[in-house]
């Protein structure tokens, strides 16, 4: 097999530099040329007006198509002869890749309202890297899933590959070996628009849609919709897409430090979530605390767990789509510590594609795990090492109840319907992914994170904290005792569960693709007429 080599990457990158027709300072000075950072520009998602209106930006020639004051009518928006024909059904590419599970759950969820926005579209979602790419890069998603398993590995290559000249490098190494390959599969697709929700499908796939506009003619807008919430890597942030949508404040200044992102292309918005979410955070009348939504979440604890007591609050855990994480470990100290306080609880266990621990976690002998943990020193059990935010004081002994609690547990394989779960749960424990973060915040579910992935989802710590809808703990002696806390404290939980819903976005992906929608119209009608 012929692997191209990585470390004579010089000759590659003098070819790549003469190929794309930079200089290396001038590419450089792409990176920093971020401009004096006015926000009047910045459109906000839910106040800004989505109808056929470009910005400033925009009225710039691509590939044949041009936007200048002829093409506007009095409104100073693009003339259209037939209305309808701006909610025509659109071909719409997502370019994503099987790396964790929130980029396809964004992808589909934002597939989902093009279907309800612009009737009879179609779509497909493409790996480039997978069919078109050539090594390392063909092998992203293996990579990923070993890697994502062993983060001290994990974070070293993260935080080179976040470096300035390793992007430069492999922007371009990259392009150079792939991008006729992606370019192809685009062409064969043929989109109306290109819709990027992955990190390493930006600056290859967005030269393609330059070069596929400019030979037939017509612009094929390219958007980045970063899934992403607290950090970000820097190769999410392209200076040229048309719209890059972000989900926080945080990103925000990413995209301008890292990418030099105008402000006029950069949409704040939140982050894609399903449209289930949408749904259930309206039956629950965006209140789970409300009369109102607590029948609400009654009714669908009766229909998610029969024959379990639905005023028993539910504690919802989740490793993320992998199922990944100290998952077994957590419910033996959750459940002895709820039992050995006198609190009652189901603990709902989400396994993801780890059938193995389901069975083990549905088939556990519980009272001889709580007896024996019981039996022993909750502090000799905490972690020498621990990612704490600052230092926690030893755990003191528990005060036993007479009366035990009542705990269930329960281990669920991979679902489709999270959301409902997510409506059932009085708490939330979980890796920081941000897609589940976002889907939390949601339905005003407040959250535990338990681990995260060094370099992107360190962020996503940080945002949920400084919410206030969520808290980092990765002892499990400590997360039990943390959740039994939570419990004994219905004030605090619903406080926490208000913040959530303060941040909670879920008409994001509606608004992302109205948006786009519009935009990407306005594109068909300018090529047309050029
Ligand atoms: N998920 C799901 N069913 C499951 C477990 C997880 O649909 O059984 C979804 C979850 O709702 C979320 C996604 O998988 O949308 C995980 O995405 P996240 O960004 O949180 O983490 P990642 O797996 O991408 O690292």
């Amino acid at each position: 097999m012929r692997r191209p080599i990585w470390c004579p990457s010089w000759c590659f990158l003098f070819l790549a530099f003469t190929r794309n027709g930079v200089s290396l300072t001038s590419a450089w000075g792409w990176k920093r040329s971020i401009g004096a950072s006015q926000r009047s520009n910045l459109l906000i998602t839910s106040e800004s007006d989505t109808s056929l209106s470009l910005t400033k930006s925009d009225h710039l020639p691509r590939g044949g198509a041009v936007l200048n004051e002829t093409s506007l009518n009095d409104a100073g928006k693009v003339a259209v002869e037939d209305p309808a024909e701006n909610r025509g059904p659109l071909r719409v590419l997502f370019l994503s890749a099987d790396t964790g599970g929130g980029h396809r759950a964004s992808a589909e969820s934002l597939a989902k309202q093009f279907l309800i926005h612009y009737p009879g579209s179609n779509y497909e979602l493409l790996d480039i890297w997978t069919p078109c790419g050539v090594y390392p890069y063909r092998t992203l998603v293996p990579s990923y899933q070993h890697l994502s398993a062993s983060p001290k590995q994990w974070r070293v290559l993260y935080h080179a590959s976040n470096t300035l000249p390793w992007e430069i490098l492999m922007d371009l190494h990259s392009t150079f070996l792939c991008e006729k390959g992606i370019r192809k599969r685009i062409a064969e697709y043929d989109p109306d628009v290109i819709v990027s929700v992955h990190p390493a499908m930006n600056y290859a796939p967005m030269r393609s849609a330059q070069k596929l506009s400019k030979l037939y003619g017509k612009h094929i807008p390219f958007f980045t919709v970063v899934t992403d919430l607290g950090s970000g890597h820097a190769t999410w942030f392209q200076k040229n897409v048309d719209k890059l949508y972000l989900a926080s404040e945080r990103l925000y200044r990413l995209a301008k430090r890292r990418g030099g992102t105008p402000d006029d292309r950069i949409v704040m918005t939140g982050l894609p979530i399903r449209h289930d979410f949408t749904v259930q955070a309206d039956l629950l009348g965006r209140d789970r605390y409300s009369a109102f939504g607590k029948e609400y979440q009654k009714q669908v604890r009766l229909k998610l767990l029969p024959g379990v007591d639905p005023e028993k609050p539910v504690i919802l855990l989740m490793g993320g789509g992998e199922g990944v994480g100290a998952l077994s470990e957590i419910v033996d100290e959750l459940y002895t510590t709820l039992v050995l306080k006198g609190v009652d609880a189901t603990i709902c266990v989400i396994c993801g594609r780890n059938e193995k621990l389901k069975d083990s976690l549905n088939n556990r002998d519980w009272s001889s795990v709580s007896e024996k943990l019981a039996a022993g020193n909750r502090n000799k059990r905490r972690k020498k090492r621990s990612r704490w935010f600052g230092k926690r004081p030893p755990l003191q002994p528990i005060v036993k109840n007479e009366q035990s609690g009542k705990v269930d547990v329960i281990g669920l394989g991979f679902l489709t319907n999270i959301a409902e779960y997510m409506v059932a749960s009085t708490i939330l424990l979980s890796k920081a992914g941000p897609g589940t973060i976002a889907e939390a915040a949601s339905v005003g579910l407040p959250i535990l994170m338990t681990s995260f992935l060094p370099g992107q989802e360190a962020g996503n710590v940080d945002f949920a904290v400084e919410k206030g809808f969520g808290e980092y703990c990765d002892e499990p002696v400590y997360i039990a005792e943390i959740v039994s806390q939570w419990l004994e404290q219905p004030d605090l939980i619903r406080e926490m569960s208000q913040k959530a819903h303060a941040v909670g976005h879920p008409e994001a992906a509606s608004e992302i693709v109205q948006d786009i929608g519009s935009i990407t119209h306005t594109w068909k009608v300018l090529n047309k007429q050029a």
